[in-house]
């Protein structure tokens, strides 16, 4: 539902992320992804590439890795910029997306103020899960 088709190697490697929850490289979906008969990473980047430009995955940049996208982002509805933000667990790897209207305001008037066009927004949060730092409940 709501998918574009998508060819066989974008449903390979988003099939691959979505198993995952931890961010994944390029080399890592490559790997992962071979059995199914993509062999060149050329092929792993091309249906990134696609699969971020239609923010089905999420890139996180500091990781140079790549996430599934955890929500609906709504063409119709989402305004100019669809801040998105991301912790990231530096212990275990688990990387979970929330969305973030209010950083993306405040971010959207410190820009205006300066005159400052943002096309996007990405706060990536790096630190511990509740599992690995034991703060759970
Ligand atoms: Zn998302
Ligand atoms: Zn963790």
């Amino acid at each position: 539902m709501g998918h574009h088709a998508l060819t066989k190697n974008q449903q390979l490697v988003l099939n691959c992320l979505k198993a995952n929850e931890c961010a994944l490289t390029a080399y890592d979906i490559l790997d992962m992804v071979r059995e199914g008969g993509i062999r060149a990473p050329v092929q792993v980047y091309r249906a990134l590439e696609f699969l971020v430009t239609t923010r089905v995955v999420h890139r996180i940049e500091s990781m140079n890795a790549y996430v599934a996208c955890a929500h609906e982002h709504g063409n119709e509805d989402t305004p100019h910029n669809n801040a998105v933000a991301f912790t990231i667990c530096d212990d275990c790897g688990v990387v979970s997306e929330i969305s973030v209207p209010a950083a993306e305001r405040t971010i959207d008037e410190l820009a205006e103020k300066s005159g400052f066009i943002p096309d996007r927004t990405v706060v990536e949060l790096h630190g511990h899960c509740a599992n690995c730092s034991g703060s759970m409940g």
